[in-house]
């Protein structure tokens, strides 16, 4: 079993106080924390090879691609792809949807049938709905139920020969509930859909393996997998990736370049256009090492232990209504207490050191679906404990007495 006190100490922020109290950090849904081996990983970048990649010959140059080809190999190894150029570095999860919505742009034909389910996050709404403008293609909704699950039998009738494109998130950003995406892959492959899964929520607690799901795309942040900000994968079967259209023009991703014809790079540089984050996709590459060596059935199994302690205290407290009451979770809890704004709970936890989010979580349908303006949600990651739980039950009681 994994031993939280002693994984603590690999996270110096840890250690700091807010508002004079030890910070509690439960946004960890919005963006995880860094540990020491991935900040040290970025400053040896900066301090030791800092070099453009893959034009250069000089050595510079070369330490700085071999360290970027190698954290590109990390991911391929880490999410199972056959090949290391099915996977495409980009800024996070948002770029890579956007680099497939524009991509299947001239794939789509109008009436063709694109569809998403009820829980997406708004990135996995928008760039579906301007394909959609753009084309004439037409957008189905899976529909959710009451406990925050898909209403699969819906699903399954909503399937027919127009549909091009099926995507849904693995888990559920505000609610942390765990989609079926293995029956909405095989279901959408029998009518010859493609189907990308947004795995930003997932990756953090569970180890996907892009061939045994047979999933044509797949994307995910580093930012919430204990690495930086503004860098992030996507999977691509290679067949796909060979038939999208690169996504911007510019440096790295052509082969020759002429004002009559341009003739595009191989993979995975096709669609890597430009200076990539090298520091960023690197210190990527370091923060899986790290979280593997933790180990992802240690992190699934210490973090349901978390997950059934909190929902177990919070359910105790009158007048609180937790959203989304699945067995199949990751560590996220979603409630409201009846009477309070959401925003009021956030601001007297934050004044006790505690962090969690409040608001619609870029996912306002399901607030609409709810009838509310946002939630609290309290999300727990491995570095957590339950004598933080502990504090968090107590400061919302007593913030509770406040508001009430
Ligand atoms: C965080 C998140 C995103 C957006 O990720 P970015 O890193 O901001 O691009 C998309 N989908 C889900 C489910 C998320 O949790």
């Amino acid at each position: 079993m994994l031993n939280a006190k002693e994984i603590r100490k690999d996270f110096p922020i840890l250690e700091r106080k807010v508002h004079g109290k030890p910070l509690i950090y439960f946004d960890n849904a919005a963006t995880s924390q860094t540990p020491q081996v991935v900040i040290d990983c970025i400053v040896d970048y900066y301090q030791n090879y800092n070099a453009n990649i893959h034009r250069g010959v000089h050595t510079l140059s070369q330490e700085a691609t071999d360290k970027y080809e190698e954290a590109r190999i990390t991911i391929q190894k880490h999410f199972n792809a056959a090949k290391p150029y099915e996977i495409i570095l980009t800024s996070g999860t948002t770029h890579g949807i956007n680099m497939i919505a524009s991509g299947f742009a001239s794939l789509i034909q109008k009436d063709d049938e694109i569809i998403v389910s009820a829980l997406e996050h708004h990135s996995n709404i928008v760039p579906w709905q301007m394909l959609c403008e753009k084309t004439g293609a037409v957008l189905k909704v899976i529909p959710m139920t009451e406990s925050g699950q898909l209403e699969m039998s819906v699903f399954h009738d909503l399937l027919n020969s127009k549909t091009k494109l099926v995507f849904c998130n693995h888990v559920s950003n505000a609610l942390g509930i765990i989609n079926p995406i293995e029956e909405i892959i095989e279901a959408a492959h029998k009518v010859g859909a493609a189907v990308l899964i947004d795995g930003a929520q997932a990756t953090p607690h569970i180890k996907p393996d892009v061939q045994e799901l047979d999933v044509d795309f797949y994307v995910a942040s580093a930012h919430k997998l204990c690495g930086p900000t503004g860098v992030g994968m996507l999977y691509g079967k290679e067949e796909w990736l060979q038939k999208l259209p690169p996504y911007q023009g510019g440096g790295e991703m052509i082969e020759t370049v002429t004002f009559e014809k341009t003739t595009y790079a191989g993979l995975p540089h096709k669609f890597e256009a430009g200076t990539p984050n090298i520091c960023g996709g690197i210190a990527f590459g370091a923060a899986l090492d790290y979280m593997n060596s933790v180990g992802f059935e240690n992190i699934h199994a210490y973090e349901a232990e978390l997950l059934a302690y909190a929902n177990e205290k919070l359910n105790a407290i009158d007048d609180l209504k937790i959203y989304g009451d699945s067995l199949e979770k990751t560590s996220v809890i979603s409630f409201n207490i009846k009477g309070i704004h959401p925003y009021d709970i956030g601001a007297i936890l934050d004044k006790l050191g505690i962090a969690v989010r409040t608001g619609h979580h870029c996912a306002q349908p399901i607030m609409d679906f709810y009838k509310i303006p946002g939630t609290v949600r309290a999300s727990f990651s491995f570095y957590n404990t339950k004598e933080e739980i502990d504090l968090f039950i107590e400061a919302l009681q007593k913030a509770k007495m406040m508001l009430l």
